[in-house]
């Protein structure tokens, strides 16, 4: 992950309530130049500066359909770099710290797909279809580009699967690298926990006989989000015991026993909205990160309740390393006519990676 230098003094020292009010002067003042794109596990502070505010994919869209020549996004160094493929020509993705990274992203890392790829090849026979779900580096997105697969996000994951295994009978999908969007996608779709195995990229052959590569429909990389297995099913018999009738819903990179559990799961986006619609006097107990939890319960304060899945306080913790002085520090450097932290991806990779995010914006439905 790239090193992050810390903010001059000054930004230090500032008052919080100045804070805010200048990055709302140099938003004004930048006007169309710049979109501030947040992700719904940022901070409200930063929220409310954000002129698209939604989940990974949602996001994604934004900034390929933005004509803005600076796009400040508040997220993970993945999505900045996913911004950077989709944006055009001539416009420029800044992450406000350039440590914000995803650590499920960093779990596979391109060689280890690599070398995954050549050996279920050579093992598996059938012909193998890649998924990688957004959160992933642009090197690891590229590799899926180059081999015919597809992106996906929690939102839109059931449609990359049934996309990927109608290229052809038998099709062997790699899943990478969250194994539990993967696992709780396909157990939905009706495929048994016996078409699937792990891959452990830090074992040889993955952990797995050949045998097993050969019966496995779904290959599951060995990555999870260490946020969202925070939560147990011990937290939600606990709920459900303290408050009855609380309905639980959570995210699909949940342990594939929560989500079982649970009354629902979605993306972050459809949490949101199952709760928007939820009628008054409803109680939700809810499984994903705690700003976006913080929210929808201020949101709906005495008309629905809306309470974490769990005592525990589950940050992203490095999602929250943009703070508003990091945002005021971009922007004022390029009111100053200097663009600090940009994301790049090189050419090659981008065009790579660009064909696995094209075809995830091109899935029906
Ligand atoms: S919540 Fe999990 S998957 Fe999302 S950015 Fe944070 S570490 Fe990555």
């Amino acid at each position: 992950m790239p090193f992050q230098p810390p903010l001059p003094d000054e930004y230090q020292r500032m008052a919080d309530p100045d804070v805010l009010a200048r990055i709302a002067e140099r938003k004004a003042a930048l006007g169309r130049r710049v979109v501030i794109l947040g992700h719904h596990y940022q901070e409200d502070d930063i929220v409310r500066f954000a002129d698209f505010v939604g989940d990974s994919f949602k996001l994604s869209r934004q900034a390929s359909q933005t004509t803005a020549e600076f796009i400040v996004f508040c997220g993970v160094h993945f999505m900045a770099e996913s911004a950077d493929i989709l944006s055009s020509p001539g416009q420029q993705v800044i992450l406000p710290d350039l440590s914000a990274g995803c650590s499920m992203a960093e779990m596979a890392d391109e060689d280890d797909v690599v070398d995954a790829w050549e050996t279920i090849s050579r093992v598996g026979g059938e012909p193998i279809v890649p998924i990688c779900y957004v959160n992933s580096t642009a090197a690891v997105k590229a590799f899926v580009g180059r081999h015919g697969g597809t992106a996906c996000t929690s939102s839109n994951a059931r449609r990359a699967i049934a996309w990927a295994l109608g290229r052809g009978e038998n099709v062997k999908l790699l899943f990478i690298p969250d194994q539990h969007l993967g696992r709780n996608t396909a157990f939905e779709m009706g495929y048994p926990l016996e078409s699937m195995a792990v891959w452990d990229p830090a074992q040889r052959n993955g952990g797995l006989t050949d045998e097993q590569i050969r019966a496995a429909r779904f290959i599951l990389w060995n990555g999870y989000c260490s946020v969202h297995q925070i939560f147990t099913v011990a937290d939600i018999d606990r709920v459900r015991a303290e408050r009855p009738g609380v309905q639980v819903i959570v995210h699909p990179e949940c342990d594939f026993a929560v989500v079982q559990k649970a009354d629902q799961s979605g993306s972050t986006e459809r949490i949101g909205q199952v709760i928007d619609a939820a009628p008054p006097g409803s109680a939700w107990a809810v499984g994903t990160e705690i700003h976006l939890v913080k929210r929808l319960a201020d949101r709906y304060r005495g008309e629905k309740h809306v309470q974490s899945l769990t005592g525990i306080q589950c940050l992203c913790t490095t999602m929250y390393r943009i703070d508003p002085r990091h945002l005021l520090w971009s922007l004022d450097n390029l009111a100053a006519g200097r663009v600090v932290n940009r994301v790049t991806v090189d050419e090659p990779t981008k065009q790579l990676a660009k064909l696995a995010l094209d075809q995830m914006l091109a899935l029906p439905g």
